[in-house]
């Protein structure tokens, strides 16, 4: 039977988001393919987080080793090109993540497995994987085919809408082939970053500001708005770079991934780096005087106009409408 292979990915005890994204997605492309959905947990003392994917998948296959705990590069490579030469599985989805990115070349190259890196999408063509990815920083996107029947896939952050947790798959033990230490790499320490006063990750609504604000004596006005909708300010990163605001209130690719009820994306032209971070969004609210700017493609409402118009108009109107 046809396989999908989904890495689950888990730090600090927590499943990451990306690791249902890509089940969900894995769930449909399984659907269509007849395949059999996996998802392979590696780690040590991982029931917990079995339990969990076995709700998404038709089998979760469990590689349990002391050596496991932490993430380790070195150590997945080792342990995934056993499951996976043993597997032999049609698709390989990965995340797109620090510790993807970290493991799947290396991984692909030593299985001689076609990668494509950061899909945005992945699609059937005559029943085959097709990858979506994006170039030219997010003007165009590109479908890539493979070649030969396996392939393997990191998938960005945020590109899947969760859902389908309705499975009981079967949990399979599969004995750890790592022997002696792994002495290249070792995990020290995880290191947070400090939360500031603010925790932007956390709020329902967030008001992010572009370089379109042009000057930092202009922010007050997208406080004022902030401060209206009872919402937290955050930014692009040239707002940061600029040091306009902190490094902590900077979504994106490099910053934070904030999932609001609502995203008001004021004079920000969203880029990729940047939709990376709040493209989970409920509801997104693009201001930006460019009506070609591809912020407006990520947004369910967009006003196109000059922000230090619409602003503070917008402010002035909720003021009025929470005063009635
Ligand atoms: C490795 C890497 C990581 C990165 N990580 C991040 C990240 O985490 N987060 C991030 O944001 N970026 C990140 N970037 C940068 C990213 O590529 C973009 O450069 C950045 O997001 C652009 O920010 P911006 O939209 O504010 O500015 P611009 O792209 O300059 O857009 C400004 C927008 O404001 C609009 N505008 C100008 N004046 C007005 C006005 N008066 N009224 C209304 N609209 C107006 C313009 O039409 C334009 O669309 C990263 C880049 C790299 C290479």
């Amino acid at each position: 039977m046809k396989e999908i292979f989904v890495l689950a990915e888990h730090r600090g005890g927590e499943l990451r988001d990306i690791t249902l994204e890509m089940l969900s997605k894995g769930r449909e492309l399984a659907q269509n393919m007849d395949a059999q959905l996996v998802a392979g947990l590696l780690g040590h003392k991982v029931a917990g987080f079995s339990e969990t994917l076995k709700k998404w998948a038709h089998q979760v296959v469990v590689v349990e080793d002391q050596r496991l705990e932490n993430f380790n590069a070195d150590a997945y490579q080792m342990v995934l090109s056993s499951v996976i030469r043993e597997r032999q599985p049609d698709l390989t989805m990965i995340g797109h993540t620090a510790f993807g990115v970290d493991v799947a070349p290396p991984l692909a190259a030593e299985l001689d497995l076609p990668l494509v890196t950061d899909c945005v999408d992945l699609q059937l063509r005559d029943g085959v994987p097709l990858a979506i990815r994006q170039v030219y920083g997010g003007k165009l996107s590109a479908e890539v085919s493979f070649v030969g029947s396996q392939c393997m896939v990191t998938v960005r952050s945020g590109a899947f809408p969760v859902s389908g947790e309705d499975l009981q798959g079967q949990v399979v033990a599969v004995d750890s082939p790592l022997a002696g230490e792994i002495s290249y790499r070792k995990f020290l320490e995880y290191i947070e970053a400090a939360v500031g006063d603010v925790d932007i990750t956390q709020a329902d609504v967030v008001i992010a500001v572009g370089r379109g604000i042009k000057e930092e004596k202009n922010m007050p006005l997208v406080e004022e708005l902030a401060k209206s909708l009872g919402g937290v300010l955050a930014c692009s990163r040239p707002v940061t770079d600029s040091g306009w605001l902190p490094a902590d209130r900077q979504v994106g690719q490099s910053g934070r991934t904030v999932k609001p009820k609502l995203y008001v994306a004021v004079g920000i032209s969203g880029a990729f780096q940047h939709v990376a971070g709040m493209g989970g969004s409920e509801t997104v609210v693009a201001i930006n005087k460019d009506p070609n700017a591809p912020i407006f493609s990520v947004a369910q409402y967009g006003i196109v106009g000059d922000l230090f118009q619409v602003v503070p108009a917008l402010t002035e109107k909720i003021a009025e409408m929470k005063g009635n």
